[in-house]
C-alpha cells in the first residue's frame, strides 16, 4: 500500500485546489471523489471576482474561455419591489461541469493521484478506507461537502432550517451583465448567465413548502415561486435546457469543527455559507490556499490544527454569519420587502449591504516545486 503525505477526501473545489496547491509544492497527494467525474452539480454558479485571478495562478486559463463578467446585482421580492445596484468586485459565470472538470484536469497535470468513483468510509489511524482499498498518508484532509459524510460521527447541529436545492441550465434573452436573486415565501432564486450562452436557475426552498405542495417541484413552482411576477416571467421565457432539473435536499448552513485529533477541514465540510452571497466557491478555493499554506509551514498536527482553527474564524467567521442573516431576510417576504425600501431608500446602507459580503482578491503564493 502506498503511503502519501497528503489523503484528501472529495474531489469538489476545496479539495481539488488544496491537491493541486499542495502537489505543486512538491508533495505526494492522493484525492479520492465518490462519484464518476465530472458531473452537473446544484449550484448558482456565479462566483465572485475575487478568485478569478487564484484559479487563474493554479492552473485554469480562464481569460481564454471568454466568461461573462457580470457587474450588477438585481433584487426583486414577492410584493413587486425591485433594486438594481452596481457590485464593486463582481463576479463571473462557469459551470461546477466545467469548473471541477478543469481542477481534475489540473490536478492530473500537478501529479496528483485521482480516485474517482471511490466513496471513502472509515478513516482510522492514518489510513482512509474506501471502496477501492486502503490508502495511508501523513496528513488527512476532508473535503466533503456539505453533508456529514459517513466516514465521521458529529454531533448533530441545531438547525431547524432544512432546504431543498433545484438547479436547470436555460437560454433565453436575459441581462448577461446581472445576477438576479428572486425572493418568495420560504426561499429565492438567483439567476446568472454562464459559458456557452447558457444561464444558471438555481433556487433554495424551505423543504417544509414542498412538503405541502404534494412533494411535487412543479407544484412548488407554481404555487409559491410564482407568486414573485419576475420570478414567474423568467420560467414562461426561459427555454429549458434539460428534461428535469438536478434536485437536492437536506441542505443546512453551520460553521463546523475544522478539525478533529487526526483529520482537518476545509471548504464547506468546515463550514458553509449560505449561497445568496455567491461566495461559497471563492470561500472553498481561499479555505484550501489558506490551509495550504498552513501545512506547508507546520509540521506539527497540533500546532497546525490550533493555527487553521484561529485562521478560519479570521478570514471566514464574520463572512458566514453575516450570509446566514440575510438569508433569514431573504427567506421571509415581508421582512424582505421592506429591506429592499431600505437600501432603495439609503444609498450608504445599499453600498455596505450589498459590498460588504465579499472578500479581497487573493492568488497562490506557494512557490512551484514541481
Ligand atoms: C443551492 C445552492 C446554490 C449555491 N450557489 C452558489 C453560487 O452561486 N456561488 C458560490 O460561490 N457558491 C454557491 N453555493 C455554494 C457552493 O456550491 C459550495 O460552497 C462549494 O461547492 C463548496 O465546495 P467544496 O469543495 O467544499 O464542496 P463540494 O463542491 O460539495 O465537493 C465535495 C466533494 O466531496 C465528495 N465526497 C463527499 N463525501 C465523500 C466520501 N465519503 N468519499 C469520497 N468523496 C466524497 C462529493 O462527491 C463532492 O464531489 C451554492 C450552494 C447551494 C446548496
Amino acid at each position: 500500500m502506498d503511503k502519501y503525505d497528503i489523503g484528501i477526501i472529495g474531489a469538489g473545489i476545496a479539495g481539488s485546489c488544496l491537491a493541486i496547491l499542495l502537489a505543486d509544492a512538491g508533495k505526494s497527494v492522493v484525492v479520492i471523489e465518490k462519484n464518476a467525474y465530472p458531473e452537473h452539480k446544484v449550484c448558482g454558479e456565479f462566483l465572485s471576482l475575487e478568485s478569478y485571478h487564484f484559479f487563474k495562478s493554479i492552473g485554469l486559463p480562464l481569460d481564454d474561455w471568454d466568461l461573462p463578467i457580470i457587474k450588477h446585482l438585481e433584487l426583486t421580492s414577492q410584493k413587486g419591489r425591485e433594486l438594481v445596484a452596481p457590485l464593486k468586485m463582481g463576479g463571473f459565470g462557469l459551470s461546477r461541469y466545467t469548473l471541477d472538470y478543469e481542477l481534475s484536469e489540473q490536478m492530473k497535470r500537478s501529479g496528483v493521484h485521482f480516485v474517482p468513483e471511490t466513496k471513502v468510509t472509515k478513516v482510522e489511524n492514518g489510513t482512509i478506507k474506501s471502496s477501492a482499498g486502503n490508502f495511508t498518508a501523513a496528513l488527512i484532509i476532508g473535503a466533503h461537502g456539505k453533508y456529514a459524510p459517513n466516514y465521521l460521527t458529529r454531533p448533530k447541529t441545531h438547525n431547524n432550517h432544512n432546504y431543498i436545492g433545484v438547479k436547470y441550465h436555460i437560454k433565453g434573452d436575459f441581462n448577461s451583465d446581472f445576477v438576479s436573486l428572486h425572493s418568495f415565501d420560504g426561499g429565492y432564486c438567483g439567476m446568472s448567465k454562464i459559458e456557452n450562452d447558457l444561464y444558471c436557475l438555481c433556487y433554495l426552498a424551505n423543504s417544509q413548502k414542498l412538503n405541502k405542495h404534494e412533494n411535487t417541484i412543479k407544484h412548488l413552482e407554481e404555487n409559491i415561486l410564482f407568486k414573485n411576477k419576475r420570478l414567474a416571467n423568467v420560467f414562461e421565457r426561459a427555454d429549458f435546457v434539460w428534461e428535469k432539473p438536478l434536485v437536492i435536499s437536506n441542505i443546512k448552513f453551520n460553521k463546523q469543527e475544522v478539525h478533529t485529533n487526526e483529520m482537518l477541514f476545509v471548504g464547506d465540510a468546515a463550514g458553509s455559507i449560505s449561497p445568496l452571497s455567491g461566495n461559497g466557491m471563492s470561500i472553498a478555493a481561499r479555505s484550501a490556499l489558506l490551509l495550504s499554506q498552513l501545512i506547508l509551514s507546520e509540521t506539527h498536527f497540533n500546532t497546525l490544527a490550533e493555527k487553521y482553527n484561529v485562521q478560519w474564524d479570521r478570514h471566514f467567521g464574520r463572512r458566514v454569519n453575516k450570509a446566514n442573516l440575510l438569508n433569514t431576510i431573504m427567506l421571509n417576504p415581508t421582512l424582505h420587502h421592506m429591506v429592499l425600501k431600505a437600501l432603495q431608500t439609503f444609498s450608504p446602507l445599499q453600498k455596505k449591504v450589498i459590498n460588504d459580503m465579499q472578500g479581497k482578491a487573493f492568488v497562490r503564493d506557494t512557490k512551484l516545486i514541481r
